[in-house]
């Protein structure tokens, strides 16, 4: 039902469209064009004049609806972004092997335009076969890879859907991401005194000293099952005979646990401020909350679909956990239970960056079968 040629055709239109973060118009545009051509209603929000561009014009995120043709059958929303990581311009992509690449000076971009195409796609096949379906709701973001700034602006009140799929992920169709950690930012300044450090280092207070003491006292990396913590950005100091008055921190805490999240972050919290304290320095220190945390569990109508899915396209459903954040958390933020599922793509984030045209195909035979089995759902259990 899927048609390999169009969805490779316009995998490889939607790359060759620039669209870094903040960059959205000229893809934003063109997808408004395409969903509306299918049939869909599609509003822009207003997004991007609140994450707001130097350059003018910025697009927001796009929101298009597919009305039902099941009454009563539950609707679904279906989540990819439009942005990519550079180097993302001029992207020239090279078919061989059954797959897709970037000629290795820039990313490729399946992250996300593979999760776009299959969305297009799933429609394109479901408008053609007349396939039974309740309403779709479908959300392009902007500046994911910019710390999720779109979805964080959605204009939710727009969106009706019990549950959504963000399509967003490694790993193939079938790969099914049910958690994924809460994330805050620490930034801490450590203001000690200026001395000339060979005539007379007993008037300084040493920013430097006193943040290793700090540092050393942190307990980093991977805290437990669920939780990590990373130091990863230390400046300071401006000559070797001056002691230095001033050095900035950031670091970062993550868990799928809310409590434990709060217990990391506010023990590095009190670690900074105790040992300022301890040697007379003063101490800034702000956490900033930058997502909330993804957790469904097998029993989550979200998931029992995708898994039902997954077994109808001869995958084994696999519910996984990751380390990253993604629209996903957001949405679920805003209490719609959401899931990230694997779309096949490999290498993201490198000029390697590549996926197999049968992975496109097979993520549009995905997002059709759960598209199928939510409208099924419902009409079942309405008897
Ligand atoms: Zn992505």
């Amino acid at each position: 039902m899927v048609n390999k040629d169009r969805i490779l055709d316009e995998f490889i239109r939607l790359v060759k469209i620039d669209s870094p973060t903040m960059h959205e118009r000229e893809i934003a545009d063109y997808l408004k064009g395409k969903l509306s051509a299918l049939g869909l209603e599609v509003y822009e929000d207003g997004a991007g004049d609140v994450i707001g561009t130097e350059w003018g014009n910025p697009a927001g995120n796009l929101i298009a609806t597919l009305k039902h043709t099941v009454p009563g059958a539950p609707a679904i929303l279906l989540c990819a972004h439009m942005d990519t990581v550079e180097p993302g311009r001029g992207v020239n992509p090279i078919v061989k092997d059954g797959a897709v690449y970037s000629d290795g000076t820039t990313v490729l971009g399946s992250d996300d335009k593979a999760g776009i195409a299959a969305i297009l796609e799933a429609i394109q096949v479901l408008k053609e076969q007349d396939l039974p379906h309740g309403d779709i709701e479908v959300v392009f973001t902007v500046a994911e890879e910019g710390g999720l700034r779109g979805a964080k602006n959605l204009d939710y009140k727009r969106l009706k859907s019990r549950f959504a799929y963000v399509l967003d992920c490694d790993g193939a169709a079938g790969t099914i991401i049910t958690r994924a950690p809460a994330q805050y930012r620490i930034k801490s300044s450590i203001i000690g005194k200026a001395a000339h450090a060979g005539i007379s280092p007993e008037d300084g207070i040493n920013a430097i000293y006193i943040a290793s003491k700090a540092i050393s006292q942190m307990q980093l990396g991977r805290i437990d099952e669920e939780t990590t913590a990373n130091i990863g950005v230390i400046s300071g100091g401006k000559a070797t005979n001056i002691i230095p008055d001033l050095v900035n921190i950031e670091g970062e805490t993550r868990s799928i646990d809310t409590e434990k999240l709060e217990k990391q972050t506010d023990r590095i919290v009190e670690i900074l401020k105790k040992t300022a304290r301890e040697f007379g320095a003063q101490v800034k220190v702000e956490k900033d909350f930058l997502y909330p945390r993804l957790k469904l569990d097998e029993t989550d109508t979200a998931v029992v679909i995708a898994m039902e899915a997954a077994l109808a396209i001869g995958r084994k459903p696999v519910l996984a956990g990751t380390g990253g954040g993604s629209d996903a958390n957001i949405l679920n933020g805003y209490g719609i239970p959401t899931v990230n599922l694997g779309i096949g793509m490999s290498k993201v984030h490198s000029t390697e960056e590549y996926i197999t045209i049968d992975n496109l195909v097979l993520n549009a035979q995905y997002l059709l079968e759960i598209i199928k089995s939510a409208a099924k759902k419902r009409n079942s259990e309405s008897g």
